[in-house]
């Protein structure tokens, strides 16, 4: 602590301003272009969405300052050449990535991936931290989203050195654009979550594989990157199963816990930030009635209403991600943190958009994309009334 202020230790701090720059100087400045396109981009890891909008020139350009700064290796572990920083540094500079909408490249690897064993590391691992595979999660099905443990009908049977999967997967991000499927299946259907699903790798290819194109269109969250995915006597190697047989829902919850909780936290911190520093520069410029819109009362509690939400949710968010780096079980306050982050992050970006008036809808400003982003996450993910059951569940055992 000094003044008062929470302080980063220097060396992560400097970090933390070298990403600032990356983002002021190179990825701000894309946004012109960047936001009025169709196929805005999800999420701040893939170089593939940043293909859609941008030429080769362009995406080379971000991925050699993402290589040649080490911060394409930011979230891989020291293992396989990562920055071994801590779950604290790693969130206080994605949240920098987050103040602008336009992605920077990382290595999108899902962290269950580091359960890969023997040849499963040159197959599967190292391609996909390399760039060179692109991966998505299939979990949830037409009739399992909030209840996948109880409700998904998604088999695997064994025949020989292969698994046999039958079943249909819906609303998964990226199917179509992925070289492998991690896929949930049920191995025992008496056990199911409990040590009855395990976690599959598909390849695209897989003849009994078949992605529906095009995928599902959606508002709030990405643009027609959903896909129904449908499973005929797919025939997988055993070889090609992550982790253990029967394990796979708890390789599934350690990938949400981190990934689709606890990295919400930043995600909606950039955006939080960018719309108060936005609101409070317009609301000074912005005159009605002979005088600044930042002089009036009405204005002035919304800005302070949105530097609560956002002190209040990184103090959060930093508390757990230590927690997570003192190795505590943080998964029902990973859930806490994906809960606020949403809820506050799009009231925040409400507010935000208030202020603008109509100027607060336009396309040129990032304030309508990261709206749609932060309502999204309130359903995708595990629904918000799912992180308040599972935080329920842990204050009532007592
Ligand atoms: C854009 C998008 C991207 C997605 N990407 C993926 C992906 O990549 N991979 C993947 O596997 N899935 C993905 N999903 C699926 C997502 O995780 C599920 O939609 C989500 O978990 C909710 O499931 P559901 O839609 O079936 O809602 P339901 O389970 O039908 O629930 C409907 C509503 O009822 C509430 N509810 C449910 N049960 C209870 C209860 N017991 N008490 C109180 N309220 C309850 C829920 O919170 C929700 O608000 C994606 C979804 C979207 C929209």
């Amino acid at each position: 602590m000094e003044n008062g202020h929470f302080q980063l230790p220097p060396d992560i701090q400097e970090i933390v301003d070298l990403a600032k720059r990356i983002v002021r100087n190179e990825l701000i400045p894309l946004e012109a272009e960047f936001l009025p396109h169709p196929a805005h981009a999800f999420g701040i890891k893939e170089t593939t969405n940043l293909k859609r909008v941008f030429g080769p020139d362009v995406v080379n350009h971000l991925v050699d300052i993402s290589r040649d700064t080490g911060l394409w290796y930011l979230m891989v572990p020291e293992k396989y050449g990562g920055s071994g920083l801590s779950m604290l540094a790693q969130i206080a500079i994605l949240e920098q990535f987050n103040y602008t909408a336009v992605p920077f490249p990382f290595a999108n690897v899902a962290n269950i991936l580091y359960q890969c064993e023997g040849d499963q590391v040159d197959r599967f691992l190292k391609p996909v931290i390399e760039g060179n595979m692109t991966t998505c999660f299939a979990q949830t099905e037409p009739n399992a989203g909030s209840d996948p443990g109880g409700m998904m009908q998604t088999r695997a049977v064994k025949d020989g050195k292969d698994w046999v999967l039958n079943g249909t997967k819906m609303w998964i991000s990226g199917a179509a654009e992925s070289d492998m499927i991690m896929v949930q299946a049920v191995t025992d259907a008496e056990k199911r979550q409990r040590g009855g699903i395990t976690m599959f790798l598909v390849k695209r290819d897989n003849p009994g594989m078949l992605v529906e194109e095009p995928g599902i269109k959606t508002w709030l969250g990405p643009h027609a990157s959903q896909y129904i995915v449908h499973f005929e006597d797919c025939r997988v190697p055993q070889s090609d199963v992550l982790g253990e047989v029967g394990n796979g829902f708890r390789l599934g919850q350690r990938w949400l816990t981190i990934h689709d909780r606890l990295l919400r936290g930043p995600y909606a911190l950039g955006k939080m930030q960018r719309a108060l520093d936005m609101s409070i520069e317009w609301s000074k410029n912005r005159v009605t009635f002979g005088k600044p819109l930042s002089e009036r009362q009405a204005i002035q509690w919304h800005l302070v209403d949105m530097y609560i939400d956002l002190e209040a949710l990184r103090s959060l968010t930093y508390q757990m991600a230590a927690r997570a780096d003192a190795g505590e079980d943080i998964r029902t306050e990973a859930g806490m943190v994906k809960l606020t982050s949403m809820v506050w992050g799009a009231r925040t970006l409400d507010k935000a958009i208030q202020i603008h008036g109509a100027m607060g809808e336009s396309l040129e400003l990032p304030l309508t994309l990261f709206y749609r982003y932060l309502r999204h996450g309130q359903i995708g993910g595990g629904a918000n009334e799912i992180q308040r059951m599972q935080i329920a569940r842990k204050l009532l055992r007592g």
